[in-house]
């Protein structure tokens, strides 16, 4: 891989390799853009098979955070961190210190926490050696659970949905297919509950499908169908919270529902074909990374001093910037997400422009 045209294709700032030793660790930290903040993003660790593998990551992930930092309006630039390693056989305390020594030698360019294949944990190893670490356990200075704010904005997503399409926010009476009910999906279960939806779930997990339908009141819940029918359901809003890449070829033409709005991460397998794809169908699609941005709200809440309150009103911020992408799609016509990244890059260059005010260095 050519890699100064790989980050001059995408802009990304810098990028950092590190190898030590001792631990083992091999890992690559890249930071995208930091107009708006120090660059935060979770850290990552998967058995890449090539070196190649892990620097198209975490290039392409960094850039993700740069557009859903600046679609919630926190003051952080985009960056991730990848570890090269099997996280079932190569994690020590000693290699994630190590890690922690690493990140605190980018002199607060980049804050991590977790990602796939790392735990709050691990980072209070990493804590030790660097103030650089959100999302740790409560009990360590965490602020706890990203699942509750999540579940809020994919609900306020939901409402603003609701308003674009039938102008007003009631929910009772209408119909939701909840894909995946772990950490996030259960939670979004029970917001709509409250509000007077109707479920049909679906997951692989029997625990965690026997909790939801406990919790549920019975005339609200619509059935509990299995993995490969939850696409096709007659529903009003289709609620991806499991996998990725679930909106494509097969599943698209399968929907039978206004709207997608979910906190899968990913979910549209080829951004511009099943975007497109989707609006050709008539189908809303509320892009994911702002849907699902109230984990991010709150582990970067922690970097001003975390206080819930503050978290709950920018989580519930969602429902206005949601409407905002969609009248923008509407104006321009251009799909949701690309109408997401547009105005992610003109909020970028008006910080730029404001940047360019001359002040103090402070000292
Ligand atoms: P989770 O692991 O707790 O829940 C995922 C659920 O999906 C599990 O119950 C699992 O059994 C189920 N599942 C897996 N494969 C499935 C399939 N084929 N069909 C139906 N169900 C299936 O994870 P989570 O924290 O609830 O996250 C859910 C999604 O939201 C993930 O894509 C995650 O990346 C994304 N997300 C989560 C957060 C957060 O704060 N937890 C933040 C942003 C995005």
């Amino acid at each position: 891989m050519r890699i100064f045209e790989e980050m001059a294709k995408y802009g990304h700032e810098q990028v950092h390799f590190l190898q030590h030793r001792g631990t083992g660790l091999k890992g690559i930290v890249a930071i995208h853009d930091t107009t708006l903040g120090p660059a935060l993003g979770g850290c990552r660790m998967r058995p890449y098979e090539t070196e190649e593998e892990a620097l198209f990551d975490v290039l392409r992930l960094s850039r993700g955070m740069t557009y859903k930092c600046g679609v919630v309006d926190v003051d952080n630039g985009g960056g991730k961190a990848v570890l090269i390693g099997d996280p079932n056989q190569d994690k020590s305390p000693e290699l994630f210190r190590v890690f922690g020594r690493y990140v605190q030698g980018l002199g607060g360019r980049f804050y991590t926490g977790t990602d796939m294949g790392t735990t709050p944990q691990d980072f209070v190893h990493a804590k030790r050696e660097s103030s650089c670490f959100v999302g740790l356990p409560v009990e360590y200075g965490g602020s706890g659970n990203t699942a509750v704010p999540t579940a809020l904005g994919v609900f306020e997503a939901i409402k603003a949905t609701a308003m674009w399409l039938w102008g007003s926010t009631e929910l009772t009476g209408r119909r939701f297919a909840v894909q995946g009910v772990g950490k996030v999906g259960a939670l979004v279960v029970q917001h709509l509950v409250e509000a007077g939806g109707a479920v049909y779930v679906t997951d692989v997990s029997q625990p965690n499908l026997d909790a939801v339908v406990t919790a549920t009141p019975g005339e609200q819940l619509l059935g509990v169908v299995g993995p490969e029918e939850i696409y096709g359901l007659d529903v009003d809003v289709f609620v991806p919270c499991a996998l990725g890449a679930i909106l494509n070829d097969e599943t698209i033409y399968e929907l039978r529902c206004a709207a997608v709005v979910g906190s899968a991460n990913n979910q549209l397998l080829d951004m511009e074909k099943h975007g497109a794809m989707l609006a050709e169908r008539g189908i809303l699609y509320a892009p994911d990374y702002l849907a699902n941005a109230g984990g991010l709200i709150q582990v970067a809440d922690e970097l001003q001093g975390y206080v819930p309150e503050r978290v709950l009103a920018k989580t519930k911020a969602i429902y206005d910037m949601l409407l905002q992408v969609y009248a923008f799609s509407a104006e321009r016509e251009i799909p949701t997400w690309l109408a997401a990244d547009r105005l992610v890059e003109q909020r970028i260059e008006q910080v730029k422009d404001l940047k360019a005010v001359w002040v103090q260095k402070a000292r």
